[in-house]
């Protein structure tokens, strides 16, 4: 009737509350939570606490005011016969008090321990039906292996929860015989009135009722706070999460001028978190304003930790990044990414039309038709947009109904058609040409020349046919630049730079100066 109504349209309301401030909160948070199991943990148990704990701590407050109304309405009954007897009752549940704590305490406690476990069963859950890892799983034939891992694992989290279950009904048993014993003993102490003939009949039957009703509302009461006390305990867990503030935030006094774009890395020094190993050492770097500057080097020297600490999702452990002579922190964070537009190594792809996969790049300009196809021209996509079925309107992805799936290489001219769309003074590109055949390759940097229009560009790649062509040429090692200068200048260096032509020629591939 109406109260279910009631009911479904206030947990859904507290529901999909709670859910906006998860939200909020992921969004907020620095990107170094997303590398921390930790902050998995946190969200997960958040997330799926989230939707029930609020409610059922309210459902157990009013579990709480409905048994001590009926306790009240008992002990009134009660208390003529001797006030000693509500007081054997409440002494009577104070085990089954003690035990529903201690029950609480241990459940939320197993919880927080476990949710690591919990995590990995989800994640083998998740790869048993995603579609990133179908392919594998069917030809190295690992679909057994990771089942069989989900359900140990599920075996071993069910045995504990057992367990933990026995547990407590073996405590609730045994303060159960405590309350028994003294509900024995009152009407013992009654019955031998009555053979006495200093209570009637009646007397006895209303105070083995009263009794009885008294012991159960002090049960349910006990549950009820119980209840309470587990919901408070998760509810701190989800709010201690909801409360956990980013390191990267926004200056006092922010500066905001109109930037050139100009780039300068100063001894800066960085470890990821958790990491001992210095990802960025005592590294410098100057790209003046309209250069375009590659970035060479071989795997893990550090070069996409240079664009994040550039985005500024990390802050470096010494050393100064600025722009255009301004220190990264002391601008607005918002404004900072507003200046930059990337291309990442591994660019999402959205489930939405190749249209609004551009548009995403630049949400504030609302681009249009026109602009998105001025884009989708820079990054040299126009073929394969007129090749989909419905043009800029077309679904990719193989989520929804109607969506065609892009080659990888289709899906990076997507993403660096986003990347485009945005018109901000320094472009980043992270190997834009990885997933390029070596025709539309070969002379990919004299095009991109015209698009960037004189902007400045940091241009990372392996490509040494793409990075010749660059303004200036920088080869990272280890955390540092090792070489820098023009095409011809390190080849006639006879480093790195030149050795790596040599071995792999005009199509080489940067792995390992
Ligand atoms: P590639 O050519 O393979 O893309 P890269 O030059 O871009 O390599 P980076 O990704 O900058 O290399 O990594 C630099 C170093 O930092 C590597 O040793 C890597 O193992 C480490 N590293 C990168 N990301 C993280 C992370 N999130 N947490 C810890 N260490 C990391």
């Amino acid at each position: 009737g109406l109260s279910g109504w009631i009911r479904t349209a206030q947990s859904e309301r507290v529901h999909d509350h709670m859910m906006g401030l998860i939200h909020r909160q992921c969004i907020d948070m620095d990107l170094a939570f997303y590398e921390t199991p930790e902050y998995f943990d946190h969200l997960h148990r958040a997330r799926s606490e989230a939707r029930y704990r609020p409610e059922a701590l309210l459902e157990s407050i009013g579990g709480l005011l409905q048994s001590s109304i009926t306790l009240v309405a008992m002990f009134a009954v009660l208390i003529p016969y001797g006030p000693w007897i509500v007081l054997a009752l409440v002494i009577s549940t104070l085990p089954a008090f003690a035990v529903a704590l201690r029950q609480g305490r241990r459940q939320h406690a197993w919880r927080l321990r476990t949710t690591a476990d919990e995590r990995r069963a989800w994640y083998h859950d998740w790869l048993l039906g995603a579609a990133e890892a179908a392919a594998e799983l069917r030809l190295f034939g690992l679909g057994e292996y990771f089942q069989s891992s989900y359900q140990a694992l599920r075996r071993r989290l069910r045995q504990q929860r057992l367990d933990l279950a026995r547990e407590q009904g073996l405590a609730q048993a045994r303060a159960g015989l405590v309350a028994l014993l003294v509900m024995g003993a009152a009407m013992f102490w009654m019955v031998w009135r009555a053979l006495q003939g200093q209570v009637t009949l009646g007397d006895l039957a209303l105070f083995y009722q009263a009794l009885s009703q008294g012991q159960s509302g002090m049960r349910s009461l006990v549950d009820s706070l119980g209840q309470m006390f587990v919901n408070m305990l998760f509810l701190g867990d989800l709010f201690d999460f909801l409360a956990l503030e980013p390191q990267v935030v926004d200056p006092a006094e922010p500066v905001s001028p109109l930037l050139t774009g100009a780039v300068h890395f100063e001894g800066v020094s960085f470890h990821y978190p958790g990491s001992r190993r210095l990802a960025l050492d005592h590294f410098d770097l100057t790209v003046p304003a309209g250069q375009i500057a590659a970035i060479v080097g071989p795997n893990g020297a550090g070069k996409s930790t240079l664009v994040k600490l550039l985005c500024r999702f990390y802050d470096p452990s010494a050393g100064r990044i600025a722009l255009d002579g301004i220190d990264l922190r002391q601008l607005r964070v918002e404004d900072l990414r507003r200046d930059l537009t990337v291309l990442f190594q591994e660019p999402v792809h959205y489930s939405a039309s190749v249209g609004e996969n551009i548009a995403l790049g630049d949400l504030e300009t609302r681009a249009g038709e026109r602009e998105i196809a001025e884009a989708v021209r820079a990054a040299s996509a126009e073929e394969i947009v007129a090749r989909l079925p419905e043009g800029q309107a077309t679904l990719l992805g193989k989520w929804f109904r109607g969506g065609t799936d892009l080659s990888v290489g289709e899906w990076q001219r997507v993403a660096l058609a986003r990347a485009f769309l945005r018109d901000a003074p320094v472009m980043i590109l992270d190997e834009p040409t990885s997933a390029m055949d070596p025709w539309a390759e070969a002379d990919w940097l004299e095009r991109f020349r015209g698009v960037a229009g004189g902007r400045t560009a940091i241009v990372i790649t392996h490509r040494l046919s793409t990075a010749m062509r660059a303004d200036v040429i920088h080869v990272m090692k280890e955390g540092r630049i090792v070489e820098s200068g023009s095409h011809e200048t390190l080849m006639s260096l006879g480093g790195d730079y030149a050795r790596s032509w040599a071995r792999q020629g005009a199509a080489g591939v940067l792995a390992s100066v």
